[in-house]
């Protein structure tokens, strides 16, 4: 039983190595260093093998070295390099009949597992672990004949169970596990594809979105301009800001198309009450339409940091839907003040209001209750771009009363 205990001593080795060095690879992108850890595997594995094989008869050493040789020659490619370890550590063993009887099986088999590594890996699943147990076998077979041949003919029967049986069984454990780490990795993979894709689906939906609004304003100070003669300061008040509105959009679009660079967050100062204004004057023609009355609260000096743009677009995505759901007019309140060093902004509307479950849903991508008319992204994006800056929103909204939504941010000093 000894020779047994000691192989299946050798297996569990194997098997815990793996499971740790699963656990290192899992953190890797990078698939050289992937690679490189894996090769490091076998060469460690085989490293154990020799420590702890047992001496059959004299000068035969039995353990499961062939098994990382093998597996490691057929998932890496680098068969001479562990075939010239494998034998290296042998030596160490003693040069003796078990030495050169190595150094003929791993030679042959480190030209052989060379010569069909590109083949290997162009196997099912299946084919690569039966493969990997066939290779074993014959080759713990091959071993023990040589040894048969050279040396004396082995003597314990139980040494020719486990000396083919368990390296079989290794070998299978072992390359089906390294199948199913590899088949994990795949999946994660494409899992972490789609969701960029998603993402990006998302987001040019919603850029759309975005580029809507600056549009919609420059038409409507378009139409008023066409409406009737204003006072000469008056055009210019409403082409500067037609024209700061086509210069947002085109920095959204500039946005989008570095999307796929990772995300680079400005932090400037944001001076709370002008960049309300810019968006109130961006919307004061949808107010209008709508006979809305818009009432300012603003205490003055309150400054945030985040990224200004993207400030902006968060709020005109919010007072846009208060002023839809006052169709028939309304009051829309701003009001910003500021507590400890909390700065609040409320923004209020006399609208439609929501129950429970639209509160609910706010912020779901896609959630809309306007038919064609929305797209149920914009609070989708506020809500990210008042989490980004490390803000916190609070919703109370009631059916025909209206609806409040209360911001906080942290002042910045
Ligand atoms: P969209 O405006 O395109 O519908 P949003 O994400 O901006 O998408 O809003 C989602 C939904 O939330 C709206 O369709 C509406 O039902 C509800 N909603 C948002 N803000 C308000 C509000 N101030 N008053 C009433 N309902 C609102
Ligand atoms: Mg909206």
């Amino acid at each position: 039983m000894e020779i047994t205990k000691h192989l299946l001593m050798n297996l569990s080795l194997l098997l815990v190595l793996l499971f740790f060095t699963q656990l290192i690879i899992e953190r890797q992108v990078n698939e050289e260093k992937r690679e490189i850890y894996q090769l490091f595997y076998f060469i460690i594995s085989i490293f154990t093998c020799y420590i702890f094989s047992v001496q059959v008869q004299d000068g035969i050493h039995f353990d499961l070295r062939q098994v990382p040789m093998i597996l490691g020659g057929l998932y890496t490619g680098y068969s001479f390099l562990l075939a010239g370890l494998t034998l290296l550590m042998r030596a160490f063993l003693g040069i003796n009949d078990g030495f050169w009887v190595s150094v003929g099986v791993f030679s042959g088999l480190a030209i052989l597992l060379k010569w069909i590594h590109p083949w290997f890996n162009r196997l099912t699943l299946n084919s690569r672990v039966g493969v990997s147990v066939l290779l074993t076998v014959i080759t713990s077979f091959l071993l023990m004949q040589m040894v048969a041949i050279v040396n004396e003919p082995i003597s314990h029967p139980e040494a020719w169970i486990s000396f083919i049986l368990i390296p079989a069984l290794t070998s299978g454990l072992v390359s089906y596990s390294i199948e199913t780490i590899r088949q994990t990795f795949i999946i994660r993979q494409r899992l972490a594809k789609a969701d960029k894709i998603e993402a990006v689906s998302h987001l040019s939906a919603s850029i759309s979105h975005e580029i809507r609004n600056p549009l919609t304003t420059v038409k409507g100070f378009l139409q008023l301009l066409g409406e009737k003669d204003y006072p000469e300061d008056k055009k210019k008040e409403f082409i500067d800001i037609a024209v700061q509105e086509l210069k947002r959009a085109e920095e959204v679009i500039n946005d989008y198309l570095t999307f796929a660079r990772p995300a680079f967050e400005k932090e400037e100062n944001i001076e709370v009450e002008k960049e309300l204004n810019h968006v109130l004057n961006v919307l004061s023609p949808l107010a209008n339409l709508n006979g809305v009355k818009i009432t300012k609260k603003f205490s003055p000096g309150l400054f945030i940091s985040g990224d200004r743009s993207k400030f902006k677009q968060g709020f005109i995505n919010l007072m846009k839907n208060g002023l839809e759901a006052m169709p028939n007019g309304g009051e829309l309140i701003i009001q910003t003040f500021l507590t400890g060093s909390v700065v609040h902004i409320l923004v209020r509307d006399t609208g439609i209001g929501m129950n429970e479950e639209q509160i609910a849903r706010l912020g779901e991508p896609y959630y809309t209750t306007k038919g064609k008319q929305g797209t149920g992204l914009g609070m989708m994006v506020t809500f990210s771009i008042i989490h980004a800056m490390r803000g916190k929103v609070e919703v109370k909204s009631q059916i025909g009363m209206g609806t409040t939504f209360h911001i906080r941010f942290t002042k910045t000093l």
